[in-house]
């Protein structure tokens, strides 16, 4: 046998977003139109800055002015770009981070492999708030943890009580995301605040106080608020973060984790962070993008032209009477599969099993040519995920496809 069977049992379970991404392919070269909304890949340029350094590099390199640094460096990445991104950190999380306390990652998805296998022992739990973006599964697994998954409330913020119950002397780490994939929920500060409290308050009882790890990838996209900080409400916090969304970077896996002032044996997580970025086989995290990125502190893609989306799409969902919950951050709509005559409000059958359904209405929505992603992929079968990071003529030009769509599944036998 060739393949390790873990990897086999995860190959066939596996990406239903990477699988609605060849599917759109495929759609594309066969009928010419699709509506994707099935991958969180920005089509949004760069900032004009970024083009701008990365052309002084590219000048300066030219002429022999940047000799070493196509070098290997520290494992935790160059010293001044590691400066330069502990005062944004510092501006961010609204505490003083040193220098010291930051470690380049490839990417956000670099970055938390990194410190899951920085903080976990065989059989370690770590407490996911559901829905939750899959791969965290793989990222958990990959390093010998097990991923706890905790309800959340109706309106997806998070359930303190149910975080509770799924501690445990094992708990090595609770992981939450905010701004929100695929919810698009910004947590509260006060929630923030009462989850603190509930791990310290673990702590005492237990002697382990858990980590409380903050993927931030969608920080800074955000509408008309500002993304209370995490790192510094809780001693043991370490936040991961990358440029992929940012700066519309995904391709160049540019990212950094922040380990929190006060956190406990915070040296030795730091070396071990930067541990586990050499033997994970990154090494280092890219050299051109950290010099990049560390220049480009202030800026950022058009947000604006995501929430104008946003408000596309949403008008786009009334007018086919789609229900979702309104996000307040990131570029995702979570939307619920509509209720059908004589369905429960899962879109299933009264009474049945409807856990299939988001698989149907995705089918449903596909022979309309509207691509979106089941939210059983997201562990919350009944609702489905659409990414607005594609233009709005997309949107706007979608709005006929998906009513025609949702009339069609209203209409058809359960
Ligand atoms: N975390 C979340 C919630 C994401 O949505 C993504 C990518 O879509 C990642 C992490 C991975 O980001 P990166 O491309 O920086 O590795």
């Amino acid at each position: 046998m060739a393949i390790a069977l873990a990897v086999k049992e995860a190959l066939s379970s596996s990406s239903m977003i990477r699988k609605m991404f060849e599917e759109g392919a495929e759609l594309k070269k066969k009928y010419g139109t699709v509506f994707d909304f099935s991958i969180g890949n920005p089509d949004l340029e760069p900032p004009p800055a970024f083009h701008r350094v990365f052309a002084e590099f590219a000048e300066d390199d030219r002429r022999g002015l940047s000799k070493g640094s196509h070098g290997y460096m520290s494992n935790a990445g160059f010293a001044d770009v590691r400066e330069a991104l502990a005062k944004k950190a510092s501006a961010e999380q609204g505490c003083e981070i040193p220098a010291s306390r930051i470690v380049m990652a490839a990417g956000a998805a670099g970055g938390l492999n990194v410190v899951c296998k920085s903080i976990l022992n065989p059989g370690d739990e770590l407490v996911v708030p559901k829905p939750y973006f899959m791969e965290y599964r793989a990222y958990v697994s990959n390093h010998g943890g097990k991923l706890v998954e905790a309800p959340t409330r109706p309106d997806f913020n998070l359930d303190l009580g149910a975080v509770e119950e799924s501690l445990s002397e094992k708990t090595a780490a609770v992981l939450v995301n905010s701004p929100h994939n695929p919810t698009g929920v910004v947590y509260p500060e006060k929630d923030i605040a009462a989850l603190a409290a509930l791990l310290r308050g673990h702590g005492e009882k237990t002697g382990r106080y858990p980590y409380l790890v903050a993927d931030e990838p969608y920080r800074e996209i955000a509408y008309g608020l500002t993304v209370p900080p995490l790192l510094c409400a809780y001693e043991n916090s370490i936040v991961v973060t990358s440029y992929s969304k940012s700066l519309s970077l995904p391709g160049e896996r540019i990212g950094y984790i922040a380990v929190g002032p006060e956190a406990r044996e915070g040296e030795e997580l730091v070396a071990a962070l930067i541990y586990a970025t050499r033997v994970l086989g990154f090494v280092n995290a890219p050299a051109l993008m950290q010099r990049i990125v560390a220049r480009l502190t202030g800026e950022r893609v058009a947000v604006g032209t995501y929430e104008k989306r946003r408000e596309a799409f949403m008008n786009v969902l009334d007018g086919a009477g789609i229900e979702y919950r309104k996000p307040e951050g990131a570029f995702y709509l979570f939307c619920k599969v509509p209720r059908r005559a004589g369905g429960n409000a899962a879109g299933g059958a009264a009474g049945g099993d409807d856990s299939g359904n988001d698989r149907a209405f995705s089918d449903c929505l596909k022979k309309h040519l509207v691509l979106g992603v089941p939210g059983s992929s997201f562990g919350a079968p009944g609702w489905i995920r659409f990414a607005y990071c594609v233009d709005e003529s997309v949107i706007a030009s979608s709005a006929r496809a998906f009513r025609d769509a949702v009339e069609e599944w209203r209409a058809a036998p359960l």
